[in-house]
């Protein structure tokens, strides 16, 4: 990766760095002219490319080729799924991105515990008095990297005749993405949060659930989302989709950031790792620490030359507290004292040793003088 300061980047879930590999198949593709509409010679190989990038992105998640509905964003993809079904009552967990919380106003939000986990007995109360709505719950959250059991939410969901969407975006890549056992009805992903490009995504949908698009266009997509395949980014796509799935990282990364956590919490009284009782990505860690802002915390890792996050940053750039970590019950104060590590295959163990001594070193000088 190009910086130009030697920083070790620890901000994956942000955006992932794209691949060697991802950016030639993208350089190869924008060598032709390519819109997959066209009916000569040019369009047909575009569709062609199109058609086999359907094809990868559906083996490795296990779909079938006409459920992929490629978009621009997953912030796309989850409003198209979200849009959709109008008469049906929407739930949506309280610690999903914006583009699903947000979609609708008249949402009803579905709690989660201390560790972010919703509570299926608690849900499938909830589901008794609701009419076959339409639920969204993520795979994996952003921040903290916890991972809901969607497979037993689907069952949850489907018991009362509603439909489950799940947004993957951060877990393709990470751990393993497989329709067949998600059991969900439609399901996001994103490329550029695996080593593809920003501005190619995915909606999975059910081959027999029917979804009107929501931008008045074209017939693309088999009319569930008009506009111009971008052939270039959708090829890209599909490459990071086939190396994600290759990816060995995972083990050494998860057990640089378990070594991380423990000697943060023996360390600093009053540390926090946020869902560390539940099962989590294998490459993020959600740490507090206390007394200290995400501020004052991302200015020092910059200068020690780590690349990392705090919760949502609105448009001024001011860290607003995160709703994904009030949802988990912490205050205010608490929220705005927790940011995020989130590794990748470009990290060596050694990267996320450096961040945990620089971490301790920073809460040696302000934990203390705060107690
Ligand atoms: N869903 C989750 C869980 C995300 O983390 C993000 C991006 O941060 C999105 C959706 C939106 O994806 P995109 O950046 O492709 O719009």
């Amino acid at each position: 990766m190009n910086t130009a300061k030697k920083s070790i980047y620890l901000d994956y879930n942000a955006t992932a760095p794209i691949r060697l590999e991802v950016k030639d198949s993208m350089l190869a593709a924008m060598d032709v002219p390519a819109n997959a509409s066209s009916v000569h010679s040019f369009g047909r190989a575009a569709k062609k490319q199109l058609e086999d990038a359907r094809a990868v992105v559906a083996g490795v998640v296990g779909c079938f080729p006409n459920e992929v509905v490629f978009t621009a964003s997953g912030t796309e993809a989850n409003n198209l799924a979200l849009r959709n079904f109008p008469e049906r009552p929407l739930m949506v967990s309280a610690v999903e991105h914006p583009s699903a919380l947000k979609v609708r106003p008249e949402v009803k939000v579905i709690p989660v515990d201390e560790n972010g986990i919703i509570n299926i007995n608690k849900l499938t109360d909830n589901l008794q008095f609701i009419h076959k709505p339409l639920v969204s719950v993520m795979m994996a959250n952003n921040e903290t990297g916890v991972i809901q059991p969607i497979r037993e939410i689907a069952e949850a969901v489907h018991a009362t005749g509603g439909l489950l969407h799940c947004d993957a975006v951060q877990a393709l890549g990470k751990i393993p993405v497989d329709l067949g056992v998600l059991g969900v009805d439609m399901l996001t992903l994103s490329a550029h949060k695996f080593g593809g490009p920003v501005g190619a995504a995915a909606l999975i949908v059910r081959q027999d659930l029917a979804i009107q698009r929501q931008l008045i266009g074209g017939g693309q997509e088999l009319g569930r989302r008009a506009g111009t395949e971008n052939i270039p980014a959708i090829a890209g796509f599909a490459k990071a989709v086939e190396l994600a799935a290759k990816d060995r990282w995972q083990r050494d990364i998860r057990e640089a950031l378990d070594g991380m956590e423990e000697m943060i919490l023996a360390a600093v009284p009053g540390a926090h790792v946020l869902g560390r009782q539940a099962q989590r990505l294998p490459n993020t860690s959600s740490l507090l620490m206390p007394g200290v802002s995400a501020e004052t915390q991302l200015m020092h890792f910059d200068l020690e030359g780590f690349a990392v996050s705090a919760g949502s940053a609105c448009s001024s750039g001011r860290i607003e507290p995160s709703h994904v970590v009030r949802a988990m019950g912490f205050s205010e104060e608490e929220a705005a004292c927790v940011i995020r590590v989130s590794a990748g295959w470009d990290n060596k163990p050694e990267d996320i040793q450096g961040f945990a001594t620089s971490w301790l070193k920073l809460a040696g000088r302000l934990v203390k003088k705060a107690a």
